[in-house]
């Protein structure tokens, strides 16, 4: 055991300095180990330094001539081949221009453009040259970028053959490590143990190693991904290369268009130049035609100039003498004048005297033409004979009694038929109206003969026939439907007043009333005063009623007044007015004074509208007192009135005026050329056909007073008075006998009074 110990313990010893030069053996290794990995890890740094550089390098030559500026050439030349086809596009526009241009515009403007042209062609060419040079230095240019690229290929190349070397070298070193660890490894099993503790402390060592590994795979795949960035590269710049040729060929296809577009220029210039030269021939040619023609004008115009001078001659000598006659001519004027003058004078003298003669041939011929009037109312007779038949009234009653008796012919509006006691008598008279004629119509008729007294003749217009004939109807007529009186004041107004430029005239109106033979003055102020008729104290033979009253009126609302103060007057005397009105003759007297200014000649001419009173019988019924006193005075005036008119149309020397105040009032009216109008009213009714008969009998006595010496005697004996008229009527009384005494008068009412003051500061 001892022994063994001692044994073991030797071996023990013996191990132990066998673990200690392996220890010292592991240390070597380790610090060999320590230094290759030193030496790797500066390899390592190397390489990557290598790489680095290697990245830069080719970050430097992708910056130098890589895409960048393969592609700003390449933008270059896009722009300039924009701005070339820019160009291209407004020399089109000009040449567009030109031909456009080329129309209207020829002759001398020609040579101008042609030269601006030229120049702009040369100006064009020259671009073209410049666009041509700059092209030939890009191109230098983009060739001198592909030499460096080939070299920096080739140095890239280099580089990468000379990694290959090393990493060649790096991995042969690493072969050669793995193969003393490999031997290493082999060693005995005691050495095993050891080496593994060794590897297990060398850890760390495999680690850096493996690490280093991963990193040279690292930089193995970097190394590739640059090779594939190369390849990009390289496929760039192929692709750089083409663009640049495609813009070579674009370049050479644009330069061909320019090199056309010349051409043509060209072609359209030599055109123009042609047309230039067929105008200017063509004008040379007009011009030369014209020139002849000017010649030809110019030979003319000698010819007339050698014809002129003659007549400037004659001009020459107008103009002397003409000179010489404005010198002579306010002289001559001035005598003109004064010869003018004389002659003005006495023409104006001659005009003056035919004037004279005029006006005095004028107041002669107003003269004859009263004269040729008269005449011809002597002729047709100036008394005329109407009659008038009103229409059935209620008054007429109902039965037989109110059948009309009076019948018309239908042709002759002069006849008319009346039915008494069963046996038909007919009359002619001047114009029957019958009762559906109106008053406008029976105005129409009467009208001239108004219109004739502002010529200064006298008028009477009387309305005869028995009470409830319509006297009163026809001269008044109604409020609505007004009758002769203010139908012919109204005409005489309008009449007036279209004379007025030559004439004045002044109308002035009295209205009388005549009862019982006593003449009152109805606008006067006590008309209950008895009126005197006067001869006129001038010896004129004039009759004038001194006291009566005159109006002037000048409108219708005079004339109204006129009237209602004449009613007002009348009504005041009697309780009833139809009655005294059917018992009274009314009197309207127009009187119409007139001047003319130019001739100063004056006319007079009196209208005298009567309402006579009613031509019935009343005496034959055996009236009594006043009845038969008013019926008596009545009578005897009708008579009177029948006589006097008989007288006249038989001319007889003596006119019997005096024997009733009615005729004597109207004595100038009724003589010489006075106009006299009987207008005979009757009832159609049956029961007043005795009436009637006796009115109708009047008229056509009246109007069938024939003219001249030999008739007259006969009418004389023929003509009845009132009485022997209301003889033959059936059933008449004659009465003679007279009473003077008249009706006891009313006062005049205060309403009269002041119409009469109204009147009279209206007149
Ligand atoms: P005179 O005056 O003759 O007595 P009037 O004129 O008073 O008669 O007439 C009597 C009546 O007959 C009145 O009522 C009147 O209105 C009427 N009269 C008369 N003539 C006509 C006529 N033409 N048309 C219509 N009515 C008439
Ligand atoms: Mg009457």
């Amino acid at each position: 055991v001892v022994a063994s110990m001692a044994h073991l313990q030797e071996e023990k010893l013996r191990l132990q300095e066998e673990l200690l030069a392996l220890q010292d053996k592991l240390a070597a290794r380790e610090s060999q180990e320590l230094a290759v990995s030193v030496q790797l890890q500066g390899q390592v740094e190397n390489l990557k330094a290598n790489l680095r550089e290697q990245a830069q390098e080719i970050s430097r030559l992708r910056s130098e001539l890589g895409s960048t500026d393969v592609e700003k050439h390449r933008d270059l030349l896009v722009a300039e081949n924009e701005r070339l086809r820019q160009e291209m596009k407004v020399r089109d526009g000009e040449l567009r221009e030109l031909r456009r241009l080329q129309e209207p515009c020829r002759g001398c403007t020609h040579l101008q453009e042609n030269a601006g042209l030229q120049e702009r062609l040369c100006q064009l060419q020259r671009e073209a040259e410049e666009a041509r040079g700059k092209l030939a230095e890009l191109e230098l240019e983009v060739q001198q970028k592909t030499n460096r690229l080939a070299e920096v290929e080739l140095r890239l190349k280099d580089s990468l053959a000379e990694r290959a070397q090393e990493e060649e070298r790096l991995s042969r070193r690493l072969r050669d490590s793995q193969e003393t660890i490999a031997s290493l490894r082999a060693q005995p099993q005691q050495v095993k143990y050891i080496v593994k503790t060794v590897e297990v402390e060398s850890a760390k060592a495999k680690q850096a190693l493996c690490e280093s590994q991963s990193r040279n795979q690292y930089l193995q795949e970097q190394v590739g991904m640059q090779r594939q960035v190369l390849k990009e590269m390289e496929q760039q710049l192929q692709s750089s290369q083409k663009t640049a040729a495609q813009l070579r060929a674009q370049i050479a296809l644009y330069e061909a268009e320019l090199e056309r577009a010349h051409g043509q220029m060209l072609e359209e210039m030599q055109a123009m130049e042609d047309e230039k030269n067929r105008a200017i021939e063509e004008a040379f040619s007009r011009a030369q035609v014209e020139m002849k023609a000017v010649h030809e004008n110019l030979a003319g115009v000698r010819t007339n100039l050698l014809t002129l001078q003659p007549a400037l001659r004659t001009l020459t000598h107008d103009y002397n003498s003409l000179k010489r006659q404005v010198r002579d001519f306010p002289l001559l004027l001035q005598e003109t004048l004064r010869s003018a003058r004389a002659e003005i004078g006495q023409a104006i003298e001659e005009v003056n005297s035919t004037n004279r003669e005029l006006l005095r041939k004028y107041r002669r011929e107003l003269q004859l033409r009263k004269k040729c009037h008269n005449e011809l109312v002597r002729l047709k007779g100036n008394i005329r004979v109407f009659g008038r038949v009103r229409p059935i009234t209620k008054e007429d009653g109902e039965g037989p009694e109110a059948a009309s008796a009076v019948t018309f012919d239908a042709d002759d509006d002069a006849v008319l038929h009346l039915l008494h006691k069963g046996k038909q008598v007919s009359f002619e008279l001047d114009k029957v109206f019958p009762p559906q004629a109106s008053q406008e119509e029976v105005f129409q008729e009467v009208q001239a003969l108004v219109t004739s007294c502002i010529d200064g003749y006298n008028v009477c217009i009387f309305a005869y026939g028995q009470t409830g004939a319509g006297k009163t109807y026809t001269m008044e007529g109604t409020s609505a439907n007004p009758g002769i009186n203010q139908r012919a004041l109204q005409l005489l107004f309008s009449e007036v007043r279209s004379k007025a430029a030559d004439w004045d005239y002044t109308i002035t109106v009295s209205v009388a009333e005549i009862y019982n033979e006593a003449l009152r003055d109805l606008l006067g102020k006590e008309p209950l005063e008895k009126l005197e008729i006067k001869l006129c104290p001038d010896g004129s033979g004039q009759l004038y009623v001194p006291g009566l009253t005159e109006f002037r009126v000048q409108s219708v609302e005079d004339i109204n007044q006129v009237f209602e103060f004449g009613h007002v007057n009348r009504t005041t005397e009697c309780t009833n007015l139809n009655e005294r009105s059917s018992r009274s003759h009314a009197l309207l007297i127009v009187t119409v004074r007139g001047l003319d200014r130019s001739t100063g000649l004056r006319t007079t001419g009196k209208l005298n509208l009567v309402d006579l009173a009613g031509s019935e019988r009343v005496g034959r019924s055996g009236a009594e007192g006043s009845r038969l006193r008013e019926a008596q005075y009545i009578n005897r005036s009708l008579s009177a009135l029948g006589d006097v008119i008989y007288a006249l149309r038989s001319r007889q020397g003596h006119v019997p005026f005096r024997n009733s105040k009615l005729t004597y009032l109207l004595q100038d009216s009724l003589s010489g050329d006075s106009k006299t109008l009987m207008m005979v009213q009757v009832s159609p009714a049956e029961k007043n056909s005795s009436e009637t008969l006796c009115s109708l009998k009047f008229a056509e006595r009246v109007r069938s007073v024939e003219l001249g010496p030999v008739s007259r005697k006969a009418e004389l004996a023929a003509w009845p008075s009132q009485e022997q008229l209301e003889g033959d009527a059936p059933g008449a009384t004659a009465s003679s006998s007279q009473s003077h005494a008249s009706p006891s008068p009313a006062q005049p009412g205060a309403r009269a009074a002041s119409i009469r003051r109204k009147l009279q500061t209206s007149g």
